[in-house]
């Protein structure tokens, strides 16, 4: 009778802690840490150990008809219809033996998913009901209240698996969620750093990317250059054709200073009728160049305002950044060069230090 109960135990408790660890590793998975993934490994071998345990003795083969004994002939197979007392002692020793480890590794899991934050409310008293039952299951002594125990844990199971596909569901739902927050919100992010009437980036933008640069030189001695440009006269723009017409003409010059500069070169309105670009890895000479190329080029552009023409010129002003410079003062330096642009007769771009103002072309206006 003992021995039934034992092998009953063994090949219960390995069925029970086989369907838990199951659900377990399902309702925790991301919650358990590997403290509890090891001892979900070792539950797993001593129930697997268990259930072998068990099953190698579970089926004696039946006595020969009316002896009681084993047919005349076959052999005597240890084991399997012999029972040594011994052995019954040293199996049954074994299958407490696992169930008390079965029942401490379920303890110490449960503490672990207990501590988990994602771990449901739901889930986690499931999981301590089902706990207490294994508890009890070292104390076992009659088969009704094995039956009962099987009930208790066959329902709380039940209720850890909706739990779980109910949880899976609000997961679901809530990472929908998540994901498309975080697609507005990167959209919102994106859309912070444009400037809403040029479509190019904005002036926090152009902080932030000049902050990134001061950083570079710092970190990894990467020069760049800095150029600040202003549209001369464009105060004249709104007064001859109205605000309206004003912005279309920005919008095309904005258009023309993004073509113009090199794929690595970011530009960006600064404010009103100012743009910046910056020129990452070179040089105020090799930055001249192509901001004198910018300055040409619009100065040669028909800004068309249905039937009129317009056209326009920029001033700027160059600096390159050195080490130690902070964001304030390279702007300060590119600043102070597009003045005295302005104040030697515009449609030109000065390089900031330069003894000599650098006339880039005596030309329009
Ligand atoms: P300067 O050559 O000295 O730069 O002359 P300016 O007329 O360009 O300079 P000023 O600072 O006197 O005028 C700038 C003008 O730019 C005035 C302002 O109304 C206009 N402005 C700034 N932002 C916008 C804008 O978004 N749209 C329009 N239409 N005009 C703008
Ligand atoms: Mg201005
Ligand atoms: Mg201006």
């Amino acid at each position: 009778m003992e021995l039934g109960i034992g092998f009953a135990v063994g090949i219960f408790a390995g069925a029970v802690v086989s369907v838990i660890v199951a659900l377990i590793i399902a309702v925790s998975r991301r919650a358990i840490k590997t403290s509890a993934k090891t001892r979900i490994v070792e539950m797993k071998a001593i129930a697997d150990a268990a259930a072998q345990s068990a099953a190698s003795d579970a089926a004696p083969e039946p006595p020969a008809p009316g002896t009681g004994q084993k047919p005349e002939g076959t052999r005597r197979q240890p084991g399997r219809n012999t029972i040594v007392v011994g052995a019954i002692e040293q199996r049954d020793q074994q299958l407490n033996k696992s169930i008390q480890e079965v029942r401490d590794l379920l303890l110490q899991l449960a503490t672990v998913i207990s501590a988990t934050e994602s771990a449901s409310g739901e889930a986690a008293d499931s999981f301590s009901t089902a706990r207490r039952a294994i508890r009890n299951l070292g104390d076992v002594a009659a088969s009704s209240e094995l039956a009962e125990a099987q009930r208790v844990l066959v329902e709380e199971i039940d209720r850890v698996i909706r739990s779980n596909a109910k949880l899976h569901t609000e997961l679901d739902r809530a990472n929908q969620g998540i994901a498309e927050q975080r697609r507005q919100i990167e959209e919102l992010r994106v859309q912070a750093r444009i400037d809403g009437l040029t479509r190019i980036p904005n002036r926090s933008a152009f902080d932030e990317r000049l902050a990134e640069y001061i950083s570079l030189l710092a970190r990894a001695n990467l020069t760049f250059s800095l150029l600040l440009l202003d549209v001369d006269f464009f105060k004249r723009v709104n007064d001859v054709y109205g605000h309206v017409n004003g912005d279309r003409v920005l919008r095309g010059v904005a258009a023309r200073i993004s073509d113009a500069v090199r794929q690595n070169d970011f530009a960006a309105r600064y404010g009103g009728e100012e743009f910046a670009v910056i020129f990452p890895a070179t040089d105020v000479k090799d930055a001249y160049q192509v901001a004198d190329r910018l300055r040409q080029d619009i100065a040669k552009t028909n800004f068309r305002l249905d039937d009129q023409v317009v056209k326009m010129t920029i001033s700027g002003g160059l600096a390159q950044c050195r080490p130690g410079m902070t964001a304030e003062h390279i702007v300060q330096e590119a600043d102070a060069a597009l003045y005295q642009a302005k104040d030697v007769g515009r449609n030109r771009i000065l390089i900031a230090g330069a003894n000599k103002p650098e006339r880039a072309d005596e030309g329009a206006k």
